[in-house]
């Protein structure tokens, strides 16, 4: 049961369906902080949302920074599974006589945060700044921040008590290797990076374009890591440079994070040879300034977002090499994209979809691959496809079923392949014959504690959940941190889950907040975006926007309380809610349950079935507009606030 259900004789629960009820259970108030709650890292980004909302613009930075190293990068380029989860894109739109239009559309969180983070961020002011600033970050802003600020507080305190300085080696400088670095430095270890590019960040700064990420911004952000006493060695292999036994004997734990940066092949007819490129391959090469022999006629496989990234960089480079301006190459150039699943079912991000129309790409859906022809000299001339019926089976299972009648034949001289990537890990041979393999190129872990089979080595990122988002990176390589630590010291690192709830008796909203419509993020024009390979496609918010979009946020942390006690039915509650998501309902129309009934008693001791009734709150719907508790006669209705925040302590 929630917190002060049965002592108080509330009755709250909450219908999907007006008589099937789920009734609040303990921690259910948290969890409707869906943003927070879908995040990896936990970020409080209803915390931050509302920050900017109130133009509170630095504490809103702070509240973004405190889980995450990556904040920055994160406002530009994270999936963004905060957003999916938003409860506004869930809340119905209606027109004045009732009738459905819809559902809204989720708060546009990263692009909130990028706003932030311009100003605050260490983009902005450098990295001594923001970590010393981070640092310091104590109460009452720490009230509503996360992990990073409290990991220090709790080693300030003792609750925490720092590992010993030992040596721990992480091989590879993506985001989930950096998160480690930078929380084992907080932890008191001494991480060292052996990264074998010359750039550290990863697959964000040699895959993830430019004209979605700014260089600047991932060496800013890179500089905090170091800044925190992270030794990162640029362009050394582990495998090569130094073996993996002398790794694992120079220090005292080893996390692998080395991705998975190896395009995948189809094994078609014609694949192995001049012209036919992986796609992330092309994407480090762009990246790091190599020369890439791309022709003028390109055809790109795939229908992801790296895809998109490979055929928009594309587009770019010829545009670029030839001087072109114009948004639709004429004539001469083409880049086309082909993907297996329909328009509906392709992976890549509908904004990837609209931009890369935009930009002149050729879209091509529902065609699978058969064979890559070249001529007599072994120069590709064209992709040979036949038309795809279904990509998934029944139960969404992968099961393409084709029609070989209809083929379609596309001429290039250049192929691009996008169609997922796998980890490298031929450096085991140099030392690790004791790390046993799951699926072939995967080492097997735990999956708690990221531990490997041989004492002391671990995994993160990638390499141990497969190809996600960056964000899920960060997650992991903290997940290996907290590990390794234990595996250090012996001791346990225990995360407490603090809820901080809160009675708001002057809560009131932004007029107008329920019907604002979502401020998408502007882009450059199509022309403008292919003058330059590095011009930014989406702008930044302007002040007056990102306020305006903030205050869109339901403040999902804010509920409101029934005190059954009080409540005389008189039903002013849900005739005032603008979203009808009260209802007040005789108990006898309630589908039972043990938890119903137990929560009936606790409320009622006694039920009368007939005679009493219980409110019952559609939560997709609610908008925390306070309507009710303004209206409630006799004060029924509260509205309370339920955050809450990691403390961590060691024993
Ligand atoms: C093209 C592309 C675009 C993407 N765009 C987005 C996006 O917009 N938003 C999003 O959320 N996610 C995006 N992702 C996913 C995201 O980049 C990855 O999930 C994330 O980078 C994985 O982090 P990681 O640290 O596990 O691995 P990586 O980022 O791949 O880092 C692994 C590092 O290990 C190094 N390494 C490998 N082997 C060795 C060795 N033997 N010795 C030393 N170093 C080694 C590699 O060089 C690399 O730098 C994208 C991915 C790609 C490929």
């Amino acid at each position: 049961m929630q917190e002060r259900v049965p002592e108080q004789g509330i009755l709250k629960t909450s219908a999907v369906t007006p008589l099937q009820v789920e009734v609040p259970a303990e921690g259910y108030h948290k969890g409707l902080i869906s943003c927070q709650v879908a995040c990896p890292v936990h970020t409080d980004a209803r915390g931050y949302v509302r920050a900017i909302a109130e133009g509170r613009f630095h504490e809103a930075y702070l509240i973004a920074r405190g889980p995450n190293p990556f904040a920055s990068i994160c406002g530009r380029v994270c999936g963004a599974p905060c957003e999916s989860a938003c409860r506004r894109g869930k809340v119905p739109r209606v027109d004045d006589d009732g009738a459905f239009l819809g559902t809204d559309r989720p708060v546009a969180i990263r692009a909130l945060k990028r706003f932030v983070c311009e100003q605050y961020g260490p983009e902005a002011r450098g990295a001594e700044v923001v970590l010393r600033e981070v640092r310091n970050f104590l109460p009452p802003v720490a009230a509503e921040a996360e992990e990073m600020a409290a990991l220090i507080r709790a080693a300030m305190s003792g609750r925490v008590r720092p590992a010993n300085g030992e040596r721990v080696a992480i091989i590879g400088a993506g985001p989930a290797g950096l998160s480690a670095a930078h929380d084992l430095a907080l932890l008191g270890c001494r991480p060292v990076v052996f990264e074998t590019e010359p750039v550290a960040a990863g697959m964000l700064a040699v895959g993830v374009p430019a004209y979605r990420l700014p260089r600047e911004v991932i060496a800013r952000e890179v500089e905090v890591i170091r800044a925190l006493g992270v030794e990162i060695r640029c362009g050394v292999t582990v495998g090569r440079d130094i073996s993996f036994e002398q790794v694992r004997r120079e220090h005292a734990a080893v996390i692998l994070a080395v991705g998975a940066k190896s395009s995948r092949s189809l094994g078609l007819p014609g694949e192995w040879g001049p012209g036919v490129f992986g796609g992330v391959d092309f994407l480090r090469a762009v990246s790091l300034g190599e020369t890439v022999p791309a022709g003028r006629e390109v055809v790109v496989i795939g229908g992801g977002n790296v895809a998109y990234d490979v055929a928009r960089t594309v587009l770019r480079q010829i545009a670029y090499d030839t001087a072109r301006t114009a948004a639709r190459l004429p004539g001469t150039a083409a880049v086309r994209l082909v993907s297996l699943e329909s328009l509906e079912e392709m992976p890549a991000d509908t904004i990837e979809i609209i931009e890369g129309d935009e930009e002149g790409i050729e879209r091509y859906n529902g065609w699978g691959p058969v064979a890559i022809e070249r001529d007599g000299e072994g120069r590709v001339t064209g992709v040979r496809f036949r038309k795809c019926l279904r990509v998934y089976d029944e139960q969404r299972r992968f099961a393409p079923v084709f029609d070989p009648e209809r083929q379609l034949t596309l001429p290039c001289d250049t192929v691009m392949l996008a169609v997922g990537q796998s980890p490298k890990v031929d450096f085991l041979a140099t030392g690790g014959a004791d790390i046993e393999m799951g699926r072939p190129g995967w080492p097997k872990a735990d999956p708690r504690t990221l531990q490997t089979s041989a004492p002391g080595v671990f995994v993160a990122g990638d390499l141990a959940h497969g190809t996600r988002l960056l964000i899920d990176a960060v997650a992991s390589g903290k997940a290996a941190a907290r590990s390794v630590y234990r595996f250090l010291t012996g001791r346990e690192l225990m995360a407490e889950q603090v809820t901080v709830p809160l009675v708001e008796h002057f809560y009131r909203r932004e007029r107008g907040y329920e019907s604002l419509r979502r401020v998408a993020p502007r882009t450059a024009h199509p022309f403008e975006r292919l003058r330059d390979p590095r011009a930014l496609v989406e702008l930044a918010y302007s002040e007056e926007e990102a306020v305006r979009e903030a205050s869109r946020c339901l403040d999902c942390s804010v509920t409101p309380v029934f005190d059954g006690a009080r409540c005389v039915l008189c039903g002013g509650c849900a005739d005032v809610c603008p979203t009808q998501c009260l209802k007040l309902v005789p108990l006898a129309e309630l589908l039972p349950s043990a938890e119903l009934e137990a929560a009936i008693s606790g409320a009622l001791g006694e039920a009368d079935l007939e005679g009493d009734s219980a409110i019952l709150k559609d939560e997709d719907r609610c908008i925390r507009c306070a309507a009710c508790a303004m209206r409630c006669p006799v004060d029924a209705i509260t509205m309370e606030r339920v955050t809450f925040r990691t403390e961590w302590r060691s024993q």
